[in-house]
């Protein structure tokens, strides 16, 4: 029996004005619109007439060159990640010290927590596909897998032994009476606690609190100063996001963010109108504001979630509709959830089955990896490169401590985002640019950086997955996306293929 969601049949009117796709001139104003809010030099967006979008080259590009900063629309750290990293919950830049994110991370370990934190899926199975390896990695590259794609993530207890340090240690770097030798060397932005109480998000500065909590957290906060409708809800659906898919957190960002994005846009309206109008639109929803306020996901490719979920390895087809339905289900929970939680009647719309379904399958489709490389890692190699005798005097402190850490000593913060400009940045088994993190780009950024020289006019193209995997495989995770790649690497090795 599929479960029928009551705000669907309500709202049906709302709702397909909400998921009516943007028409070319609006895609092409908010496009022109974000790109002149980016550091890029001259890409433009093209739409190649209703079928897509595009980024191309406005002017030539050298090898190397950094072609877009993109900035993300939505975001969350994995949940096993936060073990790991302390970072801030709006930009993802590392914060407090090295000191701290070392001893924070053994303090967490000691208490198990970090030790088999396995995926725990409920419903439906899923191997990570790609828990990539992110310790001693020479350079900050990151794979443009889309994490959407990987419901379970990565365990981050080493399985090989670590060493216990003496009593008291972790509790000397956590509230920083021990300070590592040369960790000033790699001063982090000091911590700024979440305004709301919640003790959970962290900050750079006191502006990326203020923006996280205008943005979405203030509805999103288990604090006491939430604007929440009811902080217990809240906290079950974090733990049901936590247990089953962070995608749901976007997705609550996504929703919350209109929300109050639409509150904003009417008060500005309302300012200077007479107070009798102010009283009679008080709960009606106003349908023009909230589609202005929609804008933003209006303009990402989208499907229902169960739609357009890829069937995973060891679902077998005959049983295709019955995983479907059970993912339908799934979101139906999140959805109850978040509503208990955040529920605004003027945005009534906005807590539909169809459009919870339609944000999910946009991020489904569209999720790109959110990392930023570790200092500890930096400040170990630094440690490791210092000359013998100051190296020798260093390690007496330092080396316990990476016994103590383990393989792993320094995890990158994940997490997963949308990234409006770099999604329209269409695949290419031989791309000609590629997301890569430079020294200096500590936070959650997407930067695109130019693989090959790139031509006034060119499409810039990235590789969705690994360009180096053979055809066939790479065919198979690219229909995934719903789509066949017939880019120039594809088309000569199908031949070869075929040929043999
Ligand atoms: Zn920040
Ligand atoms: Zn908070
Ligand atoms: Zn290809």
């Amino acid at each position: 029996m599929e479960t029928i969601c009551p705000i669907d049949l309500r709202c049906a009117n709302e709702i397909s004005a909400l998921l009516t796709p943007p028409s070319s001139p609006e895609v092409q104003e908010y496009f022109d619109g974000l790109l002149s809010t980016r550091q890029c030099r001259d890409i433009g967006v093209k739409q190649d007439g209703g079928f897509g979008k595009g980024a191309y080259a406005a002017s030539e590009f050298k090898e190397g060159e950094l072609v877009l900063k993109d900035q993300m629309l939505v975001g969350a750290q994995h949940s096993s990640n936060k073990i790991d990293c302390l970072v801030c919950s709006f930009c993802f830049r590392f914060i407090g010290s090295i000191e701290l994110q070392i001893g924070r991370r053994l303090y967490l370990q000691q208490l198990g927590a970090s030790v088999n934190h396995d995926c725990d899926m409920e419903t439906y199975s899923y191997t990570s596909k790609d828990c990539r390896e992110t310790d001693s990695s020479d350079d900050d590259d990151y794979s443009l897998t889309k994490t959407s794609k990987k419901l379970g993530e990565c365990t981050s207890g080493s399985s090989k032994t670590k060493l216990p340090l003496p009593d008291g240690i972790v509790e000397s770097l956590m509230n920083s009476h021990l300070m590592l030798p040369y960790s000033n060397m790699f001063s982090l932005p000091q911590a700024v606690p979440c305004p709301g109480g919640c003790g959970e998000a962290y900050y750079c500065s006191s502006s990326c609190a203020e923006a996280d909590w205008e943005t979405s957290h203030s509805l999103l906060c288990t604090g006491e100063r939430s604007d929440s409708v009811c902080r217990e809800a809240l906290l079950k659906f974090l733990q049901h996001a936590d247990e089953t898919n962070d995608i749901f957190i976007l997705a609550a960002k996504a929703i919350c963010s209109t929300i109050l994005k639409y509150h904003k846009l009417k008060a500005t309206k309302l300012e200077g109108q007479e107070k009798y109008v102010r009283a009679n639109a008080s709960d009606h929803c106003v349908l023009s504001l909230l589609l202005e306020a929609w804008k933003p996901i209006s303009m990402g490719h989208k499907k229902r979630w169960w739609d357009c979920i890829a069937l995973p390895d060891d679902v077998n087809s005959s049983d295709e509709t019955a995983f479907r339905m059970q993912i339908r289900e799934l979101a139906f929970r999140s959805l109850q959830l978040l509503k208990e939680a955040v529920f605004d009647k003027e945005c009534e719309p906005l807590f539909s089955l169809e459009i919870y379904g339609h944000v999910i399958g946009m991020f489904e489709l569209n999720n790109l990896d959110l990392v930023v490389a570790s200092p500890v890692e930096n400040y170990f190699l630094y440690i490791d490169d210092l000359p013998y005798h100051e190296k020798q005097e260093a390690e007496k402190i330092t080396k316990p401590l990476l016994d103590a850490l383990g393989e792993d000593y320094a995890l990158c913060c994940q997490g997963t985002a949308f990234f409006p400009l770099q999604s329209c940045m269409n695949h290419s088994c031989c791309p000609n640019a590629k997301a890569f993190k430079r020294e200096e780009d500590r936070d959650g950024q997407a930067t695109i950086i130019a693989l090959t020289p790139i031509c006034k006019g060119e499409e810039v193209t990235i590789s969705y997955v690994d360009e180096d995997l053979p055809f066939e495989d790479r065919q198979a995770s690219l229909a995934d996306y719903g789509f066949i790649c017939r880019c120039p690497k594809c088309i000569e090795e199908e031949e070869t293929v075929r040929e043999s």
